[in-house]
C-alpha cells in the first residue's frame, strides 16, 4: 500500500506558486469574509492567511459580528467585488443561521469566486467545462489521484457524501476525467456493497472511521476527506489501519486532503489573478 502524501504534494504546489508570484512581481489579494466566532472557522481562516502570506499573497480577514445583517454582509461582498486590488473572495461557511448563504455566495463576482461555490462556476463544472474556478477540495482530490500515475478513464469512483463543497462538485469533476461515478449519501441503502465496487473510493460524510476493510475492493485508491475529532484526536471517515490492508493507495488524516485543499485554494487565487491581469491589459 502506498500513502498519497498530501503534505509533500501541497508543499511542492506552494513552493511553485511562491516562485510564480515572485517572478510576476505583483501581489494577489485574498479577502476572507468571516461572520461570528465559530472556532473551527477561525482556525481554518488563520491557516489560510498564513499559507497565503507565505506564498507572497495578501490575505485580509474581514471579521463581522455574529448578528451581522444580510444587507451588511452582501454590502461587504459588493465592495470587495468592486475593489480592483482584491483578486479573490471567500465567504467562510457555515454562516450564522439567520443569513441566507446561497444569496451571499451568489453576490460574489464569478471571476473572484475562488472557492468556486457560486452558481456560475458550479454551472461551468457541471456542464463539462474546465475554464471555471473549481472548488479546492475536489481539485485537490483530482491532483492526488493523478499523482498516483493511474489512468482514471473508465474507473468506477464511488463518492460517499453529496455536499455542495465536496461530493457534488467532485462527481462532476471525475466525470470530466471519464470515471464512472456513483454518488452515495445518508439515504443510500446498500452503501457497503456499492463501496466494494469502487476502483476509487472517496469518503466525505463526516462519520469517523465508517469505511472498514470489508468496504474496500483490493487494490482500490481510497481518498479520505473526513475531518473528525474523536477523544481529542483527529481522524478521517476511513479506518486507516483496516484500509491499509486492502487499498493500493490511501490518503492519511491529517496530512492528506486537508492540506491539499489549502494549496488548491491558493492555486485558485493565482489563476484568478492571472485571468484578471490579462483582462486589464
Ligand atoms: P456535509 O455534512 O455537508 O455532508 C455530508 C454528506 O455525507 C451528506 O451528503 C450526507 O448525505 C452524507 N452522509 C452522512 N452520513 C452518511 C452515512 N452514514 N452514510 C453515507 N453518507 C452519509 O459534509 P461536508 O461539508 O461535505 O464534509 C464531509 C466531511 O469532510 C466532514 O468530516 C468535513 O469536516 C470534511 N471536509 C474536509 C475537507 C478537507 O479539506 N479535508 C473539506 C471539506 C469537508
Amino acid at each position: 500500500m502506498q500513502i498519497i502524501d498530501g503534505r509533500k504534494l501541497a508543499a511542492d504546489i506552494r513552493t511553485r506558486l511562491k516562485e510564480k508570484i515572485a517572478a510576476d512581481g505583483g501581489t494577489p489579494h485574498l479577502a476572507v469574509v468571516l461572520a461570528g466566532d465559530d472556532e473551527a472557522s477561525l482556525i481554518y481562516d488563520r491557516n489560510k492567511k498564513k499559507a497565503a502570506e507565505e506564498a507572497g499573497m495578501i490575505c485580509v480577514i474581514h471579521h463581522l459580528s455574529a448578528d451581522v445583517s444580510q444587507e451588511e454582509i452582501t454590502g461587504l461582498v459588493e465592495k470587495l467585488n468592486n475593489d480592483r486590488e482584491v483578486t479573490g473572495i471567500i465567504v467562510q461557511m457555515p454562516l450564522p443561521k439567520h443569513l441566507d448563504s446561497f444569496a451571499v455566495l451568489r453576490h460574489i463576482s464569478p471571476e473572484k469566486d475562488v472557492d468556486g461555490f457560486g452558481v456560475y462556476n458550479s454551472g461551468l463544472l457541471a456542464t463539462n467545462r474546465r475554464d471555471g474556478l473549481i472548488p479546492a477540495t475536489p481539485k485537490g482530490i483530482l491532483y492526488m489521484l493523478q499523482s498516483t500515475g493511474e489512468n482514471l478513464s473508465g474507473k468506477h469512483a464511488v463518492i460517499i457524501g453529496r455536499s455542495n463543497i465536496v461530493g457534488r462538485p467532485l462527481a462532476s469533476l471525475l466525470l470530466q476525467y471519464d470515471c464512472t461515478v456513483t454518488v452515495t449519501h445518508s439515504r443510500t441503502r446498500n452503501l457497503a456493497e456499492l463501496a466494494r465496487q469502487a476502483d476509487i473510493l472517496v469518503a466525505a460524510c463526516g462519520k469517523p472511521k465508517i469505511v472498514k476493510k470489508d468496504w474496500i475492493k483490493p487494490g482500490a485508491i481510497v481518498i479520505d476527506v473526513g475531518i473528525n475529532r474523536v477523544d481529542g484526536r483527529l481522524c478521517g471517515d476511513v479506518d486507516f489501519g483496516e484500509a491499509a490492508e486492502k487499498a493500493a493507495y490511501l490518503t492519511p488524516v491529517p496530512g492528506g486532503v486537508g492540506v491539499m485543499t489549502v494549496a488548491m485554494l491558493l492555486e485558485n487565487v493565482w489563476e484568478a489573478y492571472v485571468k484578471q491581469k490579462k483582462k486589464d491589459l
